[in-house]
């Protein structure tokens, strides 16, 4: 069977390389040769819009599913008349835009912070007064990894985050004073089957994942995150991988967004996983049975982020999984991660705290 994947990245290597055992077969589409996937996997080269390119690839592929989150809605709908897509589009849709996933959560009853579309600067005016400072003004499109986002302070600062980020639809959202931030990630099959990940919690810096430690124990907000899985999952008559973030304050799940795809807070079930995110959302997008979810030990990962560090040193580490995305080094690039699995959480952490120094 041949898997075709919009976007080449580095989720659409680490898919192709779970996939091979499985026996699959990959044609990733993206711009220009030399991208992660394309390192290990057969790509078309050109535009998401390239109807000759999509044709192809949906004449290729049995099932064509995306490692990126802003492929043009209208590429979707013409492979979806000519192969089957998954996850469906309509989640994909959703994800892209901020404000369609605040109004998700908000039909879902999936409790989320209090937020507001914004068009113009007397909106942004009106939002920040009803919903209050701090807030964060967001692009409701295109943002990712903490681009695309301002928080507002005070109002000296409303006109200034208008002035950055004005001119596209924007979202007005309150600032959650959080205590931490977790993440849940499920799959679901073709046939409604579900398994779900133990909760992973996350550390950003400037909006970008620094780490991920998991599983995070802690069996109240595991069965708040199932149940929001679940819930929009069946919504979306889901089928793949999907990852929520949510906000964790006193005790509560707040979500934040919804990924529709395999996640970067996930990518320690490759070898802290009896089945790693990548290859279960090939096992749901294919038709295969599910594999287990449960952790293996107590696992820790690490972005590598704008240059790498000296590999030989990170190597010489006893079972120090390393990931070399294959780019090249830019500020604030995710080239690489590294994964530690340990057989306690304490341990983990430690080592999590130190490695987090080094690099
Ligand atoms: P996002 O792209 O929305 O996931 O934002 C990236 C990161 O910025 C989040 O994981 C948080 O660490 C931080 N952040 C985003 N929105 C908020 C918010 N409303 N309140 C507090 N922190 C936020």
């Amino acid at each position: 069977m041949t898997v075709g994947v919009l976007g080449a990245g580095q989720l659409g290597r680490m898919l192709a390389l779970a996939g091979y055992p499985l026996g699959l077969d990959f044609l990733f589409l993206d711009g220009e040769p030399g991208t992660p996937a394309n390192q290990v996997a057969p790509s078309l080269f050109g535009k998401f819009t390239d109807s000759a390119l999509l044709d192809e690839l949906a004449q290729r592929c049995e099932v064509v599913t995306f490692d990126w989150e802003n492929v043009p809605a209208e590429s979707l709908a013409r492979l979806s008349s000519r192969t089957r897509i998954a996850p469906p589009q309509s989640a994909l849709a959703t994800a892209q835009d901020r404000l369609l996933e605040k109004e998700l959560f908000a039909r879902l009853k999936v409790p989320t912070n209090p937020n507001h579309a914004v068009d113009s600067l007397p909106d942004l005016q009106r939002a920040a007064a009803q919903i209050g400072l701090p807030g964060v003004l967001k692009t409701r499109r295109l943002g990712y990894d903490g681009k695309g986002q301002r928080v507002i302070r005070s109002i000296a600062d409303v006109e200034s985050a208008w002035k950055e980020l004005g001119g596209v639809p924007l979202l007005y959202e309150a600032f959650v004073p959080f205590d931490y931030e977790i993440s849940a990630i499920g799959v679901r099959g073709r046939k409604g089957e579900f398994a779900m990940y133990p909760l992973n919690r996350n550390l950003h810096r400037d909006g970008i994942l620094r780490l991920t430690r998991a599983p995070w124990k802690s069996a109240t907000l595991e069965r708040a995150a199932r149940r929001t899985l679940q819930r929009v999952m069946e919504h979306f008559d889901y089928v793949g991988v999907l990852a929520i973030e949510f906000f964790v304050r006193r005790g509560r799940l707040i979500a934040n967004e919804m990924a529709p795809r395999v996640h970067n807070s996930g990518h320690w079930t490759i070898e802290g996983a009896v089945t790693s995110q990548f290859e279960n959302h090939l096992r749901a997008i294919c038709g295969l049975p599910l594999g287990d979810t449960a952790a293996r030990g107590h696992s820790a990962m690490l972005n590598l982020i704008g240059q790498m560090p000296d590999k030989e040193r990170l190597l010489r580490e006893k079972g120090l999984f390393l990931h070399d995305y294959g780019k090249s080094a830019r500020p604030g690039r995710k080239l690489g991660h590294i994964t530690i699995v340990e057989s306690t959480a304490k341990a983990a952490d430690l080592r999590a705290r130190r490695l987090l120094r080094q690099i």
